[in-house]
């Protein structure tokens, strides 16, 4: 019903599906009937997706977004005509000039699991309205999305600190965290979405939830080392 509604993991599920391209089609942008203004949202998204697009290797031109009223169905006509023919002109995807098929399908993946996190990361400049398109190209930039997707921080629950509480694991949105009365909770580094919510939630006099970027997470402690055994039960 709304272009904002097109989030970003919907465009990157195509891809990986293996369409050629993306069009996306908004009302005209400050003509939106409703208080929203989800365009400018859209718009925000794409321009976010288009610098992802090239750092794994695709053309960020396979994606477009076009603004017109329901009434416009010549320029619609218009720029979906010119929109295919650039399609095609590239190619299919992950056989031209760009990236290799099975590495595309991989990146694709690894960034896909990252939507929620880059979308929490970014939320204010989402969030923003662009009056002008000379803004469009610098909004986001290429370093800025590299220096994103190299940072990328993990949390891991310290096993010396945790005491099993359970704060975090009813509040991870994912079930990603392990764990019950009196056993050390550990995180799912595969169903983890990086949302952060655990390391707000661990009481501070705890603090057990660490941030790890730029080195590998240690692995779980293991199921037989997780019981906490309470002083006053010794
Ligand atoms: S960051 Fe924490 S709360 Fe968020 S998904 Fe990962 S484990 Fe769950
Ligand atoms: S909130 Fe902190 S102390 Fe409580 S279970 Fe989670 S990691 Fe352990």
């Amino acid at each position: 019903m709304c272009s904002g509604r097109v989030d970003l993991e919907f465009i990157l599920r195509a891809f990986s599906n293996g369409m050629d391209g993306v069009f996306i089609g908004g009302c005209r942008l400050n003509e939106c009937n409703y208080i929203t203004h989800g365009n400018y949202d859209a718009l925000n998204m794409v321009l976010l997706c288009r610098k992802i697009m090239g750092h794994i290797g695709l053309n960020p031109e396979r994606l477009s977004i076009e603004f017109m009223s329901s009434g416009e169905g010549i320029l619609f006509t218009e720029v979906v005509d010119d929109f295919s023919k650039k399609v095609k002109e590239l190619g299919p995807l992950g056989k031209g000039q760009e990236i290799d098929e099975d590495e595309l399908k991989s990146k694709l993946a690894e960034v896909r699991k990252l939507v929620p996190y880059i979308k929490i990361v970014k939320r204010k400049k989402l969030k923003s309205r662009l009056e002008n398109e000379e803004e469009y190209d610098e909004f986001f930039t290429s370093d800025e999305i590299d220096k994103l997707l190299s940072e990328v921080v993990s949390y891991y629950i310290d096993p010396h600190k945790c005491q099993a509480c359970m704060i975090c694991r009813k509040r991870c949105p994912v079930e990603a965290i392990e764990g019950s009365k009196n056993q050390i909770h550990v995180i799912d580094q595969d169903k983890c979405i990086k949302c952060g919510t655990c390391f707000e939630a661990c009481p501070p006099r705890f603090g057990a939830v660490k941030t790890i970027s730029g080195q590998p997470v240690p692995p779980p402690i293991p199921e037989e080392e997780r019981t906490i055994v309470r002083k006053s039960k010794k």
